[in-house]
């Protein structure tokens, strides 16, 4: 070469000449200058360490450059656990993202477009929260906010202020990350009367709680422990004949009873069995967005609704444009996937194995045991399939773009196929294939 001995380095483009390179240019229209400039930088640096040629540096910043503006990076979840609160729980489904994407520009959430008046905020998201659940008695018996801690601080602030809050010993759950709701509902100036022990309550042990200070009686759903042996605990139909407003928390936010699920509590039965307020989660097994959902007897969803708090914890457009969408649209994610057929997954484990071994992948199909997770039916295994690796995968898949997370067990990287829509089967296979090469 004619320069051979001069400094590659100085063969290094200037960093004006590779961001009006057409590909980066064209990056700083959809990810703006700082974004491109920083894999720019990168990819320089790279070069002045001789870790690339310095013709290359074009190439290497494109590749460098994130898929979107945001630092989130989507995910496959291979890890089995269909509701998975650290990989953002319930995947929306197509029809949501789509009303997200649309509601995300001017839109009329508060406004009646026929008059040209404000209307009341997110009414099409709480109609349709009413007709899914016919039990709640219209949409004055709906009210959504940010999500389930949100919707049981409201109860608190409108039931309690002041007063005592009922609840058994065996329901002083820690929902995550150490939040406890004990302590979050005390937040809101109400006190904790707990009752019974931890592994037996009794009707008469609340009976004798309650009095004049009595705000309501809490039962919480025990979502993420299994407790067995010599256990007891007080239906809300029971409970609903003690003279006082039963505020149920059933977490998952299923409307009514799935068979895969028996011993998870749903919204119609608790209306049903007498309860003055029901809670739930928008993001667990209904599918849907991070939302808290609140069905009730009219007149306190009314006083719910116009607590002075209510405001800081309603929900924004996007979410009321992806709950209506999940309620209203085809069969969500999460319910799909529960839904499956064991020998589905099988098949599609079958066939990714044997794509994997044709590119050379130590890759094997094998049953696994997946769960519901996040809060909902704890113990109850769910019969699933997935791809076994070599352990080393683990962390390149979840490096990768996408990024894939499986779970490490004996030794080897398995991929969960349960709560792996079937469209991605393709993109897995890729993935899976770039942490080969
Ligand atoms: C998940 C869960 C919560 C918390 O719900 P968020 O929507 O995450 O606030 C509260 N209670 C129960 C029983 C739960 O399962």
């Amino acid at each position: 070469m004619a320069d051979s001995g001069a400094d590659p380095r100085r063969r290094i483009p200037r960093t004006d000449v590779l961001l009006a390179e057409p590909r980066l240019a064209k990056a700083v229209d959809e990810l703006g200058r700082s974004l491109v400039r920083r894999a720019v930088t990168e990819a320089q640096q790279r070069a002045r360490e001789g870790r690339i040629a310095p013709e290359a540096v074009a190439d290497e910043a494109v590749s460098l450059l994130p898929a979107t503006a945001s630092s989130l990076r989507e995910v496959l979840n291979a890890t089995g656990v269909l509701v998975h609160t650290n990989l953002g729980r319930a995947p929306l489904s197509p029809a949501a993202v789509r009303a997200v994407s649309v509601a995300a520009g001017g839109t009329d959430v508060e406004f009646d477009l026929a008059t040209g008046r404000r209307a009341r905020r997110g009414q099409g998201a709480l109609a349709a929260l009413a007709e899914a659940l016919p039990e709640a008695g219209g949409v004055d018996g709906v009210h959504v906010v940010n999500n389930n801690a949100a919707a049981l601080l409201l109860c608190a602030l409108v039931l309690a202020p002041g007063k005592e809050i009922v609840i058994s010993r065996g329901e002083l759950v820690e929902i995550g990350d150490s939040f406890r709701i004990p302590d979050l509902v005390t937040s809101a100036g109400a006190r904790l009367r707990e009752v019974g022990t931890t592994n037996r309550t009794h009707l008469a042990d609340y009976a004798d709680a309650i009095g004049p200070d009595t705000g309501f009686v809490l039962k919480v759903h025990p979502s993420n422990f299994h407790l067995s042996g010599f256990t007891s605990e007080v239906p809300v139909a029971r409970l609903a004949d003690l003279g006082v407003p039963v505020v149920a928390d059933i977490g998952s936010g299923l409307l009514r009873a799935h068979p895969r699920l028996p011993d998870e509590p749903d919204a119609a039965s608790a209306l049903a069995d007498g309860a003055a307020m029901v809670t739930a989660s928008g993001d667990k097994l209904l599918g849907g967005p991070q939302a808290g959902l609140l069905f009730g007897r009219p007149e306190l969803v009314r006083r719910l609704r116009r607590h002075p708090a209510a405001r800081a914890l309603r929900v924004d457009k996007l979410t009321l444009a992806a709950l209506e969408a999940t309620l209203r649209g085809p069969t969500p994610p999460v319910r799909r996937f529960l839904d499956t057929d064991p020998k589905t997954l099988r098949a599609r484990a079958e066939r990714l194995a044997r794509a994997l071994r044709r590119h050379g992948v130590d890759a094997v199909a094998v049953a696994t045991t997946a769960a519901v997770g996040g809060g909902g039916a704890p113990g109850v295994d769910l019969p699933s399939a997935g791809v076994s690796l070599p352990e080393s995968y683990a962390r390149r898949l979840r490096t990768g773009e996408p990024a894939v997370v499986g779970r490490v067990e004996q030794g080897r990287c398995l991929l969960d196929l349960l709560a792996v829509a079937p469209e991605a089967d393709g993109r897995l296979v890729e993935a899976v294939r770039r942490c080969t090469s």
